[in-house]
């Protein structure tokens, strides 16, 4: 697990390109781990060393000035799973999804760097996702249409600001294919279908820069009619996010090529 920790922190640069800033005294902020078990205690204190959450946490402080503290903890859950309680002002990331991505995708991908890379890929959208479920709460954002879709484009156009970004939203993307129906994937859920997630986040990565992703998307199973909007689409959602974020914005948000 040592071994597959630091590949996942070095993997996970595409999303700690920034430095440091000083305490703030508002904004995410990462709380200590909650575990229940020895084992959980030993994988808590791994993730804490190479500080994953604090690199999250960097990265949006050193975008946006939130009006409130969130807190932004590891937690050992029982399940593969990470969600924000408004209440608590608090995004939670149980522990156990680091070794559920490296079960689901290592039949995927080459064990070592690629294997590593897609991990922390999918990791870190979920846990952009749930940062914007936060953001939209704490800054009481507009959200027409299901706040799941909105946050998820969100979290795409985050990673997509890094190098490596777009990678990174095409392996995320494909954990939602990986992944095994669940009980909870019902046509009523909040959420869509996780395959719909998976040509969601596919048409948004192309959208971004179709020439770079022509080829991925002829592999995949992309419709021809929603491939010929996904720029739009992805244009519409950068100018959605860079205009709610604005007031909030630092020292303006960079724009996406
Ligand atoms: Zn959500």
């Amino acid at each position: 697990m040592q071994q597959s920790l630091r590949h996942l922190l070095a993997a996970s640069a595409l999303v700690l390109v920034v430095p440091s800033l000083s305490a703030e005294a508002s904004g995410l902020h990462v709380i200590p781990a909650q575990t229940a078990t020895e084992a959980g205690k030993v994988l808590a204190e791994s993730l804490g060393e190479v500080d994953v959450l604090g690199e999250f946490a960097r990265e949006i402080n050193q975008r946006l000035e939130l009006p409130e503290t969130i807190n932004l903890g590891f937690v050992e859950c029982g399940e593969a799973n990470a969600w924000y309680l408004s209440e608590a002002r608090e995004v939670v990331v149980c522990i156990e999804l680091v070794d559920y991505y490296y079960q689901l995708l290592r039949a995927h991908y080459e064990k070592g760097d690629e294997l590593d890379q897609a991990v922390a890929a999918a990791f870190s959208f979920i846990v952009l996702h749930e940062v914007g479920h936060a953001l939209v709460d704490v800054l009481d954002l507009p959200v027409t249409g299901r706040e799941e879709d909105a946050v998820d484009q969100l979290a795409v156009w985050l990673l997509l600001q890094e190098a490596g970004g777009d990678t990174a939203v095409a392996d995320a993307a494909f954990s939602f294919l990986a992944a095994e129906p669940s009980a909870g994937q019902e046509m009523g859920d909040e959420h869509a279908l996780d395959a719909q997630r998976y040509f969601n986040l596919l048409c948004w990565v192309y959208g971004s820069s179709p020439r770079l992703h022509a080829q991925r998307v002829r592999d995949s199973a992309l419709p021809a009619r929603r491939r010929a909007q996904c720029p739009r689409e992805y244009q519409r959602l950068q100018r959605s996010w860079q205009r709610l974020l604005a007031p909030a914005a630092r020292q303006g948000l960079r724009a996406q090529g």
